[in-house]
């Protein structure tokens, strides 16, 4: 971090200000100039707030020469992570990162048994290694379908047993932590909740695998800083989950952005899954986006599928059906052998 000290600055305000940054256990170099006078930032600058930095009257400018993010980084971690996901009663783990493929599929929301579980038989046929579904959905209306809550997640557990499937559900308030805890393969910490750092914070305290999805209006910065906020009690395993984010375009529904999973790659160990229902809110896009996303080379999916998305209680306009989950499915398989030619 470079601190560019303003020309009306005293040298009795600088001398304060440097007191106050080496407080903090960051030496404070100086660079002399012709014209400014710098101070180099040396140590663990991240205790050091550039924005409060900003406000102080002897300061002109703050340059940040490192990332804001630590644990997520690959600057400290330069190996690909992999994330081990248990499945129920003892079924073979799955994983995800460094070259392990991982397609989540399954309903927006978990409607009853006999729907759950028919998706996630279907969708276990044609290669899906999880079962996603919601039990608590967040909804921009507080007068559409809200989930079936604790019941959900019993059914959920039921398809999963029967499957074989891991289960991958939104946590939405750490009320239900030690529900989640129990019954919860992968903790969905949704696009809406991507910033809500308490929640990140306990929910990280769990030290079971997360999925983070991106926030609507985050830049990959504030993902990353998010992700470190799950990894800070040491235990969390992260997943980054792009899910599309809001621009000025109205075609779709969210604009998925593909080149944040190079950029992710470039800049993170954490394995990155795409969800291009979301990402696009519409079923015909879908499969395009999800074969650009392996071939940008995403670690992964996140797939609506419904078996009547036209009575889907959630999301069904941009749900697949099993049958065009089974076709989108081999085209993956293409796609990856593709790009590992
Ligand atoms: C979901 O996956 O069901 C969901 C609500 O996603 P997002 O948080 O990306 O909107
Ligand atoms: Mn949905």
């Amino acid at each position: 971090m470079i601190v560019v000290i303003s020309e009306r600055a005293t040298d009795a305000e600088v001398e304060t200000l440097i007191k106050g940054i080496e407080a903090r256990g960051v030496s404070a170099r100086e660079i002399v100039g012709e014209e400014k006078r710098v101070f180099g930032l040396v140590g663990d600058v991240a205790s050091i707030d550039a924005e409060a930095l900003m406000r102080n009257d002897a300061v002109e400018n703050v340059i940040r020469v490192s990332e804001p993010y630590k644990l997520s980084g690959r600057h400290f971690h330069p190996i690909d992570s992999v994330v081990e996901i248990a499945g129920p009663g003892g079924a073979e783990p799955v994983r995800v990162g460094a070259g392990n493929f991982l397609v989540a599929a399954g309903p927006c929301s978990v409607e009853s048994e006999e729907q759950v579980l028919k998706i996630a038989q279907d969708v276990k046929r044609s290669g899906a290694g999880m079962l996603r579904g919601g039990a608590f959905k967040p909804r921009s209306s507080p007068y559409s379908f809200q989930g079936l809550g604790l019941d959900g997640l019993e059914l959920l557990k039921i398809a999963s047993r029967k499957t074989g499937l891991p289960i991958l559900t939104e946590i939405m308030s750490p009320e239900y932590l030690s529900d989640f805890e129990r019954d919860v393969d992968v903790i969905q910490v949704g696009a809406r909740n991507m910033q809500n750092f308490t929640l990140l914070r306990e929910v990280g305290r769990l030290g079971k695998p997360v999925l983070l999805k991106r926030g609507p209006s985050s830049t990959i910065e504030e993902m990353l800083m998010a992700a470190d906020y799950l990894l800070m009690a040491g235990k969390a395993q992260v997943i980054l989950c792009e899910r599309g984010i809001r621009t000025f375009e109205t075609a779709t529904r969210n604009t998925l952005d593909l080149s944040a999973v190079p950029v992710l790659k470039k800049r993170s160990h954490l394995p990155v899954m795409v969800d291009p229902s979301h990402g696009t809110g519409y079923w015909d896009l879908v499969e395009p986006m999800a074969l650009a996303a392996a071939a940008a080379g995403a670690d992964g999916l996140v797939i609506e599928v419904h078996d009547q998305p036209s009575c889907a209680l959630c999301d069904g306009q941009q749900s697949i059906t099993p049958m065009v989950f089974d076709a989108l499915m081999r085209r993956i398989e293409r796609v990856r052998a593709a790009i590992m030619e």
